[in-house]
């Protein structure tokens, strides 16, 4: 299985035989002056070329928006690709470099069936009530203006693991998952089904993420428009690359965060804080809306390497049954909880790319 994650201007790639990973790399700055390649299809047909496809049963692509069509990983067709494109209104920054990747792979591997795994599949469960927003009915419906959630591979992993972990049927466990990377979503996973997550109908809302806002009031936009004269376009750029820990701190990088923290820099502390507290915060909304909590997982570059970030959003909340022992935490093990505790605390890798080549493969029947 050949895993290809396509943006505007990389290529992240991924080769597995089984579980096993037999070459994986990131192609950079394509298309730009000094970068790895001119265009994705010379950048493609290179890798192609140095890896040994001999025996390839599939490519799977990671595609960032599945809007409301599509629910599950699908085998690509045409159609699909159409469908993928008309997409792009909702995901702008995104959809567009997948499907130049699905595009280019089919054409230099017409026989080799490709899939399309979606950021957003696994968030189509969550129920009407925990995705629409209370806005206009006929303009949500002309515009597809709802939750799609992202970071589903993620996610779904995870919360898989999680159940592994608890020795528990996947059926049987309510986990709260929080991926947090320099993207950072949280969602609330019942059984295996996802009922809720932070991310919306593009990954901005939700968590404080590296350089994107989280939630904001959306009154905002409207005022920084007409009070302070700034061009949509710009509002936008501010949000999703000027926003986040680099807003508060002027720094995307956690690692940097909390250096400059220990180090008692006053902007640092409140990026900290105020991360901290909207984790606290959808944290305590998901133990409410799954009732009974089995499991909170942390993954991603912060949630697997940031002992101080799980610490302090779980701080306070041991009367709920939630403790972190602070040895464990320091040592970034699978379970972090002390044993007997009521929620077993969690720290699970995600493998976004392996869960890709396992759902190629589901939706191939192989
Ligand atoms: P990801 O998007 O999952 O690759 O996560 C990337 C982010 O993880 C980086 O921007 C860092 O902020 C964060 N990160 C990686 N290693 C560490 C670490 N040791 N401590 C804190 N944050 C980390």
């Amino acid at each position: 299985m050949l895993v290809l994650n396509c943006g505007s201007s990389s290529v992240r790639y991924r080769l597995f035989d089984g579980d096993e990973v037999r070459a994986k790399g990131l192609i950079q700055r394509i298309g730009e002056a000094g970068g790895d390649a001119g265009d994705h299809l010379t950048a493609l047909r290179d890798l192609m070329d140095r890896l040994d496809l001999s025996d390839l049963a599939a490519v799977g692509h990671r595609v960032v928006h599945g809007g409301e069509r599509f629910t599950e990983s699908t085998v690509v067709t045409d159609e699909v690709v159409a469908a993928v494109e008309e997409l792009i209104p909702l995901a702008p920054l995104h959809n567009p470099g997948s499907l130049t990747g699905i595009r280019v792979a089919r054409k230099l591997l017409p026989d080799v069936p490709q899939v399309a795994v979606f950021d957003t599949a696994f968030h189509a469960t969550i129920p009407a009530e925990g995705v629409l927003w209370a806005v206009d009915r006929d303009l949500a419906r002309r515009f597809g203006l709802r939750r799609y959630g992202f970071h589903g591979t993620s996610h779904s992993y995870v919360s898989r693991e999680t159940a592994r972990l608890l020795g528990k049927p996947l059926a049987e466990a309510n986990v709260i998952t929080l991926h947090l990377g320099n993207g950072a979503s949280a969602s609330a996973v019942r059984g295996g089904r996802c009922e809720a997550t932070s991310m919306g109908m593009t990954p901005l809302s939700g968590l404080v993420m590296g350089t994107r806002s989280g939630d904001i009031d959306p009154s905002l936009v409207f005022h920084l428009h007409r009070a302070g004269g700034l061009p949509l376009d710009e509002i936008e750029e501010s949000l999703t690359r000027h926003g986040g820990l680099a807003g508060l701190a002027g720094a995307n990088d956690m690692r940097e965060v909390l250096e400059r923290r220990a180090a008692g820099d006053a902007d640092a502390t409140l990026a900290f804080d105020v991360y901290i507290r909207r984790l606290k915060e959808y944290i305590g909304s998901y133990l409410a809306v799954l009732g009974r909590v089995d499991a909170i997982t942390f993954t991603a570059g912060v949630g697997e390497n940031a002992p101080d970030v799980r610490l302090a959003a779980l701080s306070g909340l041991e009367p709920l049954g939630i403790t972190v022992d602070p040895v464990r935490n320091r040592e970034n093990a699978l379970v972090i909880s002390p044993d007997g505790a009521p929620v077993t605390v969690c720290v699970v890798p995600t493998e976004e790319e392996l869960e890709i080549a396992n759902e190629s493969r589901r939706a191939l029947g192989l």
